[in-house]
């Protein structure tokens, strides 16, 4: 069978390069296709036309509930090829065909259709109250920014992009998008469901290629008005730098280490699941993934035995086949960062209470491979305690109290995620509210509903995603006054 050639989409046009990238199966290293790679010239085009797109000014002035039926049209069309869509991820990227089904396409798809939604609903303008003293009134808007460069990662690359784009063309937007180069095939098709259900040429334009120059370019371009971007915090704070000579509105959605914190209450059964599930769910690549396990330290021995008998029963492996729970990691990188971090903390004294190893036997030959892994034993000031592995890795830390507990999970320069396990569901309350967060689960770990907002606190981002207020991201305030006093005071 042939491989498949994708080109990027600039204007309604589909671009090719005379530089191409191969994206590999991270399971087998098998070709999956082969994609051109975009330059800071391919960048100005697309920049060009989505700026001449917002000018013509068809897709802003497109009633917001032509907008709307248009997103629900691509919902339509992407959930039609829900089946192969997921095949495609999970070949591209390595995440499990259960979380690629359930995730990358089920949860994307309910994120798209509620952001359209919002564009029904969404008060683009409306009277505002009476301006005392004087006799007038105002009229408050929300108005389209214009050019849009949204930049996404590619650990959960649909929902990600879904994220951005959906809301930039919700409120009236146009967009250049910039996949990762490691796994930009979803996003390209997304663009083919944009042009198939008649979004005008230049509204949606992709460049692919690699982050700097593609994305850079994009972030300090002039006629870029917002950078919306998901990724690491290293590459985040050099956005928000470029993006400040233009003073380009920003929102970063940057890492995290997700603390949860088990209490001596809680049902321990459902919260060793639960810890693995917060760790090792994407093959342990979440940015909102819990990877630091707080546990009484009293309980600690327990718990620890009760999560390497779990984390045997997982089954590592071809991450096409329905039983599988955690597949490979996404490039041969990757896993010898993530094998860093478990030398480091092995020199540091650390305990690896299970796994810890790269499978090279078969089926593991090829591919890129590391076993659900608990590591014991190390403070949490040590690197694999504080930084953002990003790997199938839970490092677990005992606490003396309450309290204690609470200082640790918030110790730390990331806030996005964090979770309480107990049966006493007021005293859990009453933790989340203490932690330095912008999702608090109790109970449950990786729960992201469209109508409520994600993202996070200190240097895990700036701005929120999805939620009610998603389109004041992707719009400009503006206060029109009437004043009807026929004088000037
Ligand atoms: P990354 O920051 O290296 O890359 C992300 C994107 O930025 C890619 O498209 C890349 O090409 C581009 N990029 C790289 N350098 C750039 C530059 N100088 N200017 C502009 N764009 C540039 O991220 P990664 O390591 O590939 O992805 C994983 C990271 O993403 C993790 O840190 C994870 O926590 C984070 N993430 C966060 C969220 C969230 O919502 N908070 C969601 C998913 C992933």
């Amino acid at each position: 069978m042939s491989v498949p050639h994708y080109r990027f989409h600039i204007a309604g046009e589909w671009v090719d390069s005379s530089r191409r990238r191969e994206i590999r199966n991270p399971a087998t290293g098998e070709l999956v296709a082969t994609v051109a790679m975009g330059t800071t010239e391919n960048v100005d085009q697309a920049v060009a036309a989505a700026k001449a797109a917002h000018e013509a000014g068809e897709w802003r002035r497109t009633p917001p509930e032509k907008r709307a039926a248009l997103l629900h049209a691509v919902a339509d069309r992407v959930e039609g090829r829900a089946q192969e869509l997921a095949i495609l991820q999970t070949r591209e990227n390595g995440a499990t065909i259960r979380v690629t089904s359930a995730l990358h396409l089920g949860l994307s798809l309910g994120h798209l259709r509620y952001l359209a939604d919002l564009a029904r609903t969404y008060r683009f303008e409306r009277p505002g109250p009476a301006i005392g003293p004087i006799p007038a009134e105002g009229v408050l808007r929300r108005e389209p920014l214009g050019v849009v460069a949204a930049i996404v990662p590619w650990n959960i690359p649909l929902l990600v992009t879904v994220w951005k784009v959906a809301p930039a063309l919700a409120a009236g937007n146009t967009v250049v998008l910039k996949p990762d180069e490691q796994a930009p095939l979803i996003a390209l098709e997304l663009a083919r469901e944009f042009e198939a259900a008649g979004l005008p040429p230049g509204v949606l334009n992709v460049v692919t290629g690699d982050g700097d120059p593609v994305g850079a370019h994009l972030c300090c371009h002039p006629d870029v008005r917002k950078v919306a971007f998901t990724g690491s915090t290293e590459v985040g704070r050099s956005i928000l730098a470029a993006s400040a000579d233009t003073v380009k509105r920003v929102t970063l959605e940057l890492g995290g280490k997700g603390p949860n914190i088990i209490l001596a209450d809680a049902d321990l059964d459902l919260a060793v699941d639960g810890a693995l599930f917060a760790a090792l769910a994407n093959n342990g690549q979440a940015c909102e993934a819990g990877t630091r396990l707080l546990v009484p330290s009293a309980l600690q021995d327990e718990i620890v035995r009760r999560l390497v008998a779990r984390a045997a029963t997982l089954r590592l492996g071809d991450p096409l086949d329905p039983a599988t729970d955690v597949g490979p990691v996404i490039s041969e990188r990757q896993r010898d960062r993530i094998v860093g971090y478990l030398e480091s903390a092995r020199a540091d004294g650390a305990t690896i209470a299970c796994g810890g190893g790269v499978p090279s036997g078969p089926p593991f030959r090829s591919g890129h491979w590391v076993e659900p892994t608990v590591v014991t034993g190390v403070s949490h000031q040590s690197a694999i305690a504080r930084e953002e592995v990003f790997g199938p890795v839970l490092t677990v830390l005992p606490y003396e109290s309450t309290e204690q507990a609470v200082a640790i999970a918030n110790d730390s320069d990331y806030g996005l995620s964090a979770g309480v396990w107990s049966r006493d569901e007021e005293r859990a309350l009453d933790i989340a509210r203490q932690l330095e967060a912008g999702m608090v689960y109790v109970n449950d770990w990786h729960v992201i509903p469209p109508a409520y907002p994600f993202g996070g606190f200190k240097q895990s981002g700036l701005g929120r995603e999805g939620g009610p207020d998603a389109l004041d991201e992707y719009t400009e305030a503006k206060f029109i006054s009437l004043d009807r006093s026929g004088g000037l005071e």
